[in-house]
């Protein structure tokens, strides 16, 4: 019995104490366990996510975008990233103050994630700047995507202080798509920098996509 993994045993005729005393020890032995794993679960979700929106972090992003990029041009599918960042954010944050603006960070990424499927990997890249990896997606589609995005942002206000107030948020969305087979996340990574500073200079609130 011990060999197939049981924690104990007790022989007949059976003394209650001592069976209490068994059983109480074996459930605090559970519950230690348990702990020690919930423990172990929090810290790797803590390494691989970001503490205020709840996003994976930009480590988790740069440790994964190569394989899917790599992954897509084995299959011959599309792949597409979006850069997103939020328009005068420290503008935000002077006027409404540092909590203020965590509120729109948070409520932002919310809105991000509903906009999204489930296969597409968003993550917090920086401060108010964000990632978004989606395969399988052209870029045709990854601007739809965008401008899905983009007016879920600007077509409602964003509530802050305890909801006493609300603000108008904007955001500005960069996007490039794996090009050639030979293509790497590095290169794609360089586009979609270009493609957010046109977004940005053509004055904001707006959707631009890598024309190279
Ligand atoms: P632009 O339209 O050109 O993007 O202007 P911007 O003001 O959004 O850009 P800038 O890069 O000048 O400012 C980003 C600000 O984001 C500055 C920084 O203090 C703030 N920030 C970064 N991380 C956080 C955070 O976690 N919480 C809050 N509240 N603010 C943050
Ligand atoms: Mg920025
Ligand atoms: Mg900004």
């Amino acid at each position: 019995g011990l060999d197939l993994g049981a924690n104990d045993y007790i022989v007949r005729p059976i003394d209650k104490n001592e069976l209490v005393a068994r059983v109480r020890s074996q459930i605090k032995r559970k519950r230690y366990t348990e702990r020690l794993r919930d423990s172990v679960q929090t810290s790797m979700e803590l390494a691989v996510t970001d503490a205020l929106t709840g996003l994976y972090n930009r480590r988790y992003m740069e440790s994964h975008v190569g394989t899917l990029v790599e992954r897509s041009a084995a299959r011959g599918k599309s792949l597409s990233v979006l850069l997103l960042d939020i328009d005068y954010f420290k503008a935000i944050n002077d006027t409404y103050g540092h909590d203020a603006g965590d509120d729109v960070l948070r409520d932002f990424s919310d809105r991000l994630r509903a906009c999204i499927r489930g296969i597409d990997l968003a993550c917090r890249y920086g401060g108010e700047e964000f990632v978004v990896v989606m395969p399988d997606t052209d870029i045709g589609v990854a601007t739809m995507v965008a401008e899905r995005i983009r007016r879920r942002v600007a077509g409602d206000l964003f509530a802050i202080q305890n909801g006493q107030k609300s603000i108008e948020v904007t955001i500005s969305i960069g996007i490039a798509a794996r090009l050639t087979p030979e293509d790497t996340a590095g290169r794609i990574l360089k586009r979609w920098d270009g493609a957010l500073y046109r977004a940005k200079r053509d004055g904001r609130n707006r959707v631009v996509a890598d024309a190279a």
